[in-house]
């Protein structure tokens, strides 16, 4: 199986899954044409895509979708409530797009639901509720040929269920939000949207990842990819350096040789192979 970040941050995140012809995009944040730029340079057909998932209905993850599925014809998988509140009518929008949403589904969406297991092709997706301040954020893990990889963003706190799901896993793609130090003093953000991130349906933060690396982390993931990381609110040097002291910490019965890689808003990672 391989994996690329398409893209992170706040500005849209998209991540691509392949094994054996099996093609598939988790989240559409990222512009179509965007999405299929991307995926060109990494030699990948986008109208050869398996099916989409969408874990939650912000627009950093489902923003790209509508415009997406005009051009392609692949099945898009997402929970009922996140439809519901994909299409809802906002407040104070006087326009068309969510008809214009409602109408692009129509057909395409195949609902999943966190309890559930599904595949698509040759990948099994285990989907999982992550504590998000959106309708029903979900993340998931995918296998192949016994090989588990996990991708999750937009959630304030690991659970239980989160630790579990993460084990076994050849490769994570985890959220590292903001620093903790860095998000307080940012001087653009009103203290609302400060509480909204640092409140456990918020963000997670670099100091989070680095807690469960000590004592969460199964240390069996040859690649961690760090990502949603805020262009304000962190670095992307240190959201690398805090989870690489947290596992150089890890007593030496626990040491593996997982690498700590980073996931950027403009451009796609290599191609991590598990
Ligand atoms: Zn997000
Ligand atoms: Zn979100």
């Amino acid at each position: 199986m391989k994996i690329s970040v398409l893209g992170s941050g706040s500005t849209g995140n998209s991540v691509l899954l392949v094994a054996n012809g099996t093609r598939v995009l988790v989240d559409a944040g990222l512009s179509a044409r965007e999405t299929a730029r991307r995926m060109s340079m990494l030699g990948e057909d986008p109208n050869s895509l398996d099916g989409i998932l969408i874990t939650h209905e912000h627009g950093d993850h489902a923003g790209g979708l509508r415009v997406l599925m005009k051009d392609l014809d692949c099945p898009v998988f997402m929970s009922a409530k996140t439809r519901d509140a994909y299409v809802g009518e906002r407040r104070n929008v006087t326009s068309d797009e969510p008809r214009r949403r409602s109408d692009a589904l129509r057909d395409r969406m195949v609902e999943i639901d966190s309890g559930h297991d599904f595949r698509i092709g040759d990948i099994d997706f285990h989907p999982f509720t992550v504590p998000h301040d959106a309708a029903d954020n979900f993340g998931f893990t995918a296998t192949h040929d016994g090989v588990k990889v996990a991708t999750l963003m937009d959630f304030g706190h690991i659970t239980t269920l989160i630790t579990e799901r993460l084990r076994g896993c050849a490769a994570i793609v985890i959220e590292s939000n903001h620093s903790r130090d860095m998000l307080k003093t940012v001087e653009h953000y009103p203290w609302e949207l400060k509480q909204r991130i640092l409140s456990r349906l918020g963000h997670l933060s670099n100091e989070d990842i680095a807690e469960w690396l000590l004592d969460g982390f199964d240390g069996q993931a040859q690649h961690i990819v760090l990502a949603h990381l805020s262009q304000r609110a962190n670095n992307p040097y240190l959201a690398k350096i805090t989870a690489e002291s947290a596992l150089q910490e890890r007593s030496p019965l626990f040491a593996g040789d997982t690498e700590i890689r980073l996931s950027f808003p403009k451009e796609a990672t290599a191609w991590i192979e598990v």
